[in-house]
């Protein structure tokens, strides 16, 4: 790793990757991310990725966008969305991510809740895993980007609302690197709550950092909890998922009594306020998913993991109703960005779950967010390519020149810091 690049990503989820992919070669970018390259939430996207299959669709996927964010959206942020989405499948396809397919060939297609039609591609249950291993063979096979894993932005080097590059910790050093444009790609903040299906380590750093120094967050209270997690004994960790396509397929929700009690097709917030409803009326910690009406040889060919982990956790789901419970899962606030990328602070752009672009208005439609990340990114990408300027030496050096590095030396507390101080905001604006 070396102290300066011409452009800084934090984050090596599709987010990240697809920037770097779509950066010119001429440019010099580093990719740190926190922990192993593999331990972001993208390998875990499960049901799949949007698309807009058919022109006849899009004023029906547009309004299921629109009414499962609650009209909050930014309708140009929606439809720049869905007009670029074939075109983002197929550049997949292009890169050699594996959709299924049906009998005839074609992509085959699947619905979650909130969609009024089958329209999201996907690669059995782990399409997140499928388009991240692609992307990551491409970026690796780039002569000007460097990977560097296991190195964790504590801060960034600011001043006058300019970004000039990060405060860095590895191998326990800090470190200064300095880049004419700096990128968060940090993923959500489903590591500062107890029960969350993201992993752990992301904590909503860029988000915090954005705080600290003056750069515009929105809606930091709109959080996402899925309605369908495995439920098990343990009360911390990473939640395993049961992926709303297993609802889309035909699996049903089912109270104490073994009842249906709700429409397992509304929109994630309206499922996961039914489900609660329910387990306090029953008294109970979760409730049952029943996926016996799917038929085995559909939930084999869509659903292996899913299978796999009920599986190790002594569920049969072909006999057998599973128990789940609601965990935190989505951060649709983050980083007040443009469609391009940009946030308020001049050279910092930020992109994927870590930016809040108005996509996805106070609730996310399922299977939005892979694509979202992928498509902003990439035009991240070229519109720091557009409009390079270096940044100014002199500048930079002031800027780091002011900066008190004591707070660095203990990492732990600062992240502890953070947490807390993406807590007390989202208390603070629930209570707004
Ligand atoms: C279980 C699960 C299932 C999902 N299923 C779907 C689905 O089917 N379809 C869909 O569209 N979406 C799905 N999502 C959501 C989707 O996966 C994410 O929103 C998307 O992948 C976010 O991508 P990203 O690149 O922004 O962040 P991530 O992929 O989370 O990557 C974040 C990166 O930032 C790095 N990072 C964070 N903080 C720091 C720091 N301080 N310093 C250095 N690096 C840092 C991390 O190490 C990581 O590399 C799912 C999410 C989960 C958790």
């Amino acid at each position: 790793m070396k102290n300066f690049y011409d452009v800084i990503i934090v984050g090596s989820g599709v987010a990240g990757l697809n920037c770097a992919l779509n950066l010119p070669q001429d440019k010099r970018a580093l990719i740190i991310c926190k922990g192993l390259p593999d331990e972001s939430d993208s390998y875990l996207a499960q049901g799949g990725i949007c698309c807009l299959m058919d022109e006849s669709d899009y004023n029906s996927y547009f309004n299921d966008t629109m009414a499962a964010g609650h009209g909050e959206n930014d309708p140009a942020a929606v439809e720049c969305m869905i007009r670029s989405s074939k075109r983002t499948i197929e550049k997949l396809i292009g890169l050699g991510v594996q959709f299924n397919r049906d009998a005839n060939g074609n992509l085959a297609v699947t619905r979650e809740g909130g969609h009024s039609a089958n329209r999201i591609c996907y690669h059995e249950d782990t399409t997140g895993k499928e388009i991240t291993t692609r992307l990551m063979e491409r970026v690796t096979a780039l002569p000007n980007v460097e990977i560097c894993p296991d190195v964790c932005m504590l801060d960034i080097i600011s001043r006058g609302n300019c970004c000039y590059g990060i405060v860095a910790r590895a191998a326990g050093k800090t470190s200064l690197i300095f880049a004419d444009y700096t990128v968060f790609a940090c993923g959500g903040i489903g590591g500062v709550f107890k029960r969350s299906t993201n992993f752990r380590l992301l904590t909503g750093d860029g988000v915090a950092i954005a705080l600290k120094r003056g750069v515009k967050v929105k809606n930091v209270n709109y959080v996402q909890v899925h309605p369908t997690t495995l439920y098990t004994s343990a009360t911390e960790g990473r939640c395993f998922l049961i992926s709303e396509s297993v609802r889309g397929e035909g699996a049903v929700l089912r109270d104490k009594n073994f009842c249906r009690f709700t429409d397992e097709l509304q929109p994630r917030d309206v499922v996961t306020a039914a489900i609660y409803r329910k387990m306090e009326e029953d008294g109970t910690d979760f409730v049952w998913l029943d996926m016996r009406g799917i038929g085995r040889e559909e939930i084999l060919a869509h659903f292996p993991q899913i299978v796999a982990k009920c599986g190790e956790e002594g569920y049969d789901v072909f006999t057998e109703c599973i128990p789940v419970v609601p965990a935190q899962h989505y951060f649709m606030g983050g980083v007040q960005s443009d469609l391009n990328g940009r946030t308020t602070m001049s050279r910092l752009y930020a992109v994927g779950e870590t930016a809040c672009n108005g996509v996805h208005g106070k609730n996310r439609l399922a299977s939005n967010s892979l694509l979202e990340s992928i498509i902003f990114a990439g035009r991240a990408a070229e519109d720091i390519a557009a409009n390079y300027v270096p940044a100014d030496r002199a500048e930079s050096k002031t800027a780091a020149d002011m900066l008190d590095l004591t707070p660095y030396e203990q990492p732990e507390k600062l992240m502890e810091e953070y947490k807390r101080t993406i807590l007390k905001a989202i208390e603070e604006a629930n209570r707004e």
